[in-house]
């Protein structure tokens, strides 16, 4: 039979399962897996592992026009460089975070306005296929209706951040919105750090003269976190909803997470690679800012319990939360432990720094490599096994995988703008070699052969799910009760002091000095 494209030679990766296999690709899909076939083209791809392009579901890249509308410095990727960079490291399927922002009149836009505008900004520059969660920044302010509306439409996720502290004390607002999710197949994405107290330790830094950016781990501890997740865990278990806690970076959380889902409750955890590759000691170094994230970077012992958990299953997936800035921005000397800019870039790297500290090390497994790359957040996100797998019928996405490559990281001659890498200098094995995505070859041998606006919108209508639901008598002890939030959070500076990523609110919100710099 013929088909469009034929890739010849490569050994195809499946969980539990690999082979040699010619694939024949048709319309953009896998039609057949092995046997007789020919093709208009074929790709000679001996040597090579076949393994399911990556499904980063964790990734901040901002359209073209949304800064110069904002008026304040945001991620320095749009929709083109960071599928550049995506594709570059074997990633064929992003999820984007939607931020409302101030609309002309400095009004905050309702979700469903901020996805309808991302869908536009996207659509002419990704050439990823690429899916949205809205971000609900107050839920309790929302229309009727918002979360199933967005549901409806195909983004069947919501974010939310624990961070804030007004948003965390309104418990109920929280469950009505995972509620809400639940009721219409949609995940609930939480930021799990505990506003209140993140707000006190950086508060109490700054008052000592701590502030700068070197003691930013200091500001966020891991207490803070787990306060966090437990919160997320009681949101699971009192709403009845599936809870997905973006970026745990911490042995402790992990540990509430394992237990929470060893009682039946519907907790998914994604770690992303800062967590698995660094440790705190990188804030010793001169240019310390350059590794801030929120979480931040953790003990050598938070480490080696996230690879155990990656390799024992505790973990889910691990996406990027690639948020670049340029190295100047990061390096602004006017920051603090409070203003510091959050993110890294980590798109091009998260694949193949996984593959060689992971794969190549015998940390975790080959067939563990794809799920938590690929097959898991399809299955989360709803989008298995059209994405997240290599089989007869499913999307034509593959990385073409090099295990022998060897690279050394060199940021500044990726594909994002950030213009360096957390990870420079680090010597890694492995790389893709092709990568298709929906049946063209997008990337061959370090070049970009794909063009902005060939990325597809994936819409999501209902998730799936990889847990069981969870069980009304799961025996799980709720958290302790939340200590009330100190009166002075409610007062001015409140914006200025929370992590909000940046802070959209554009200084609308009473009393916020959002943090601009030059
Ligand atoms: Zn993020």
């Amino acid at each position: 039979m013929g088909f469009d494209l034929v890739v010849r030679g490569a050994t195809v990766v499946t969980p539990g399962h690999r082979e040699a296999a010619d694939i024949g690709i048709a319309d953009g899909r896998i039609a057949q897996l092995g046997g007789t076939m020919t093709g208009t083209e074929e790709l000679a791809a001996d040597g090579l592992l076949a393994i399911p392009g990556g499904v980063d579901a964790h990734t901040h890249l901002v359209h073209q026009g949304l800064a110069e509308r904002v008026g304040f410095p945001v991620w320095v990727d749009d929709f083109w460089s960071g599928s550049r960079a995506a594709i570059a490291g074997g990633i064929t399927t992003i999820g984007n975070m939607t931020y409302p922002v101030p609309d002309g009149e400095g009004t905050e836009e309702t979700p469903v306005a901020a996805i309808t505008r991302e869908m536009a900004g996207a659509a002419g520059e990704a050439a990823v296929d690429w899916f949205l969660h809205p971000i609900l920044l107050h839920p309790a302010a929302l229309p009727e209706g918002e979360v199933g509306a967005l549901a409806g439409a195909g983004h069947a996720s919501i974010k939310m951040f624990l961070t804030d502290p007004d948003l965390a004390a309104d418990e109920p607002a929280l469950l009505a919105a995972a509620t809400a999710a639940q009721a219409a197949g949609s995940v609930t994405l939480l930021h799990c750090e505990d506003g209140a107290m993140l707000a006190q330790a950086g508060e109490q830094l700054i008052a000592a003269g701590r502030g700068a950016v070197a003691n930013f781990p200091d500001a966020r501890p891991v207490a803070a976190e787990v306060a966090a997740v437990d919160q997320a865990i009681g949101i699971a278990r009192r709403a009845g909803a599936r809870v997905y806690i973006v970026h745990l970076s911490s042995a402790a959380a992990l540990d509430r997470c394992r237990r929470a889902r060893a009682a039946g409750l519907p907790v998914y955890v994604e770690t992303r690679p800062l967590y698995l590759h660094l440790t705190r000691e990188r804030f010793d170094e001169p240019d310390a800012a350059k590794y801030v994230g929120a979480p931040p970077l953790r003990e050598q012992s938070d480490r080696e319990a996230l690879w155990a958990g990656l390799a024992g299953g505790d973990v889910d997936t691990v996406c990027s939360d690639h948020a670049p800035w340029t190295l100047q921005a990061k390096l602004d000397p006017t920051l603090n432990v409070l203003t510091a800019r959050q993110g890294v870039a980590d798109l091009e790297t998260l694949m193949p720094m996984l593959y060689s500290e992971g794969v190549v090390t015998g940390r975790i497994t080959l067939d563990q490599f794809v799920a938590l790359t690929a097959a898991n957040a399809a299955r989360i996100f709803g989008l298995y096994p059209r994405k997240g797998a290599i089989a007869a019928g499913s999307d034509a996405d593959i990385a073409l995988w090099d295990p022998g490559h060897r690279r050394t990281i060199d940021g500044a001659h990726m594909q994002s703008r950030s213009g360096y890498s957390v990870y420079d200098g680090w010597q890694v094995q492995g790389w893709p070699r092709f990568v298709i995505r929906r049946g063209q070859v997008a990337f061959a041998d370090g070049q970009i052969t794909t063009r902005p606006g060939d990325g597809e919108w994936l819409p999501r209508n209902r998730t799936a799910g990889i847990l069981p639901s969870p069980s009304p008598d799961a025996d799980f002890s709720p958290p302790p009760p939340r200590p009330p939030a100190p009166n002075w959070l409610r007062m001015s500076k409140r914006c200025r002091t929370l992590p909000r990523i940046p802070c959209m609110c554009l200084g609308r919100r009473r009393g916020c000095r959002p943090a601009r710099s030059r």
